[in-house]
């Protein structure tokens, strides 16, 4: 049997890395505390578990879904979006349920890229936007990121002859994994950059509901002339403690929430329609549970700052996201300094690297991971220095 030559060129993916070494721990009776992984330790919200449990017994739901998501949840998505941001949108047109905005970034590819096409991607992200290149034959231009531009990917530097042959932009704020947040008048700079060179742009907003000190994410479709040029993925998963449901949708540009629905309708089958209910309760029922999210992330991000103050690793306490992104000590590389702290202290931090080539000095701390074990962490990490 032989693979293709694409899989070869994949990256090995980074949480299967970290899984399998803590695995290899824990199989020696090892007790490995995880800051490694971005999935929320606390459960969904009582009242969208119990629509899920209606939802569940009727049997219209147990058919196909619909390809494109059922009428009712696009309407569900288009009133949140106006409720919350007060975009305008055409349920029929303009949305499209996603089995997780993951699935949506992968299956943007086949759409937008053909074999040798550039895909503009932050010089740190979310790796799916760099391997879903891979996978079509693509190739990938970093576009740099770093503290002195406040994280935000720098287009501007791209060269003519990688624009020339570019379709489509991933950008993500607030970001993981360098909780930065964009002022609008970035995007409304991506906005005109996309415009002069005929690109798609992608706002991955996954992180929209979770903001600290008061700060409430916009929604790129906000912008001026937004949706002649983006889409904009929002997902139940953070927001909503839902990453195990897998549940999202696409919103804005309708050529592209068409050429994305069209290349899902020849590979999935939609999103189990019942999870479709339990999302539009998520998104139209009570919304207390974020303000109770954000106050517990809250707490867990200046307990995090502080204790890493207090082992002289500095980062910037974030505005939005569930990550805290610090500069590794003097003297060790991210990948260095995470297998030291794994292997000294039995804790797994993400290395900075594994989002891309601008992770180089910094290591990835998730604040989901109830306090108690946040704070036992790094109480480890320093005795282990
Ligand atoms: C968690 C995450 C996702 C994946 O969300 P799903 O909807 O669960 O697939 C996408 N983008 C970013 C930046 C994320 O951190």
């Amino acid at each position: 049997m032989r693979t293709a030559q694409r899989m070869a060129d994949l990256p090995p993916y980074l949480f299967a890395e970290i899984d399998r070494k803590k695995e290899a721990k824990q199989a020696q009776g090892i007790d490995v505390i995880s800051l490694g992984i971005g999935d929320p330790d606390t459960p969904t919200p009582e009242h969208i578990v119990d629509a899920m449990a209606k939802a569940i017994r009727n049997p219209a739901n147990h058919q196909y879904p619909s390809y494109v998501g059922a009428k009712r949840y696009r309407e569900a998505c288009a009133e949140w979006m106006r409720r919350r941001f007060g975009v305008a949108l055409d349920p029929a047109t303009e949305v499209l349920a996603l089995i997780g905005s993951k699935e949506g970034i992968a299956h943007l590819f086949p759409a937008f890229v053909d074999p040798g096409d550039y895909t503009l991607v932050p010089g740190v992200g979310y790796p799916v936007y760099h391997t879903g290149g891979i996978l079509v034959g693509g190739r990938t231009h970093w576009m740099p990121m770093t503290r002195e531009n406040g994280f935000l990917a720098d287009f501007k530097s791209t060269p003519a002859d990688v624009l020339a042959q570019a379709k489509m932009m991933f950008l993500s704020y607030p970001n993981n994994p360098t909780s930065a947040v964009a002022p609008v008048e970035y995007f409304d700079e991506a906005i005109a950059f996309a415009k002069e060179h005929d690109l798609l742009i992608v706002h991955d907003n996954a992180y929209s509901e979770l903001g600290y000190d008061g700060y409430k994410a916009p929604s790129f479709l906000e912008r001026p002339g937004a949706k002649d040029v983006a889409i904009e993925l929002f997902s139940m998963s953070k927001a909503y403690n839902m990453t195990g449901w897998r549940v999202a949708f696409a919103a804005g540009n309708p050529d592209a929430i068409k050429a994305l629905g069209t290349v899902k309708s020849n590979i999935d089958s939609g999103v189990f329609t019942a999870v479709q209910d339990a999302a539009i309760e998520a998104m139209l029922g009570p919304q207390e549970s974020i303000a109770e999210l954000n106050a517990l992330y809250e707490r867990r991000r200046d307990l995090v700052i502080e204790a890493l103050d207090s082992i002289g690793l500095s980062a910037d306490p974030p505005r939005g996201t569930i990550y805290v992104w610090a500069r590794v000590p003097e003297g060790y590389t991210s990948a260095e300094f995470a297998s030291t702290v794994l292997e000294e202290a039995n804790v797994i931090v993400a290395a900075g690297t594994a989002y891309g080539p601008d992770g180089e000095g910094y290591i990835r701390i998730s604040l989901a991971t109830p306090d108690h074990r946040l704070t036992e962490a790094i109480e480890r990490i320093k005795n282990a220095l």
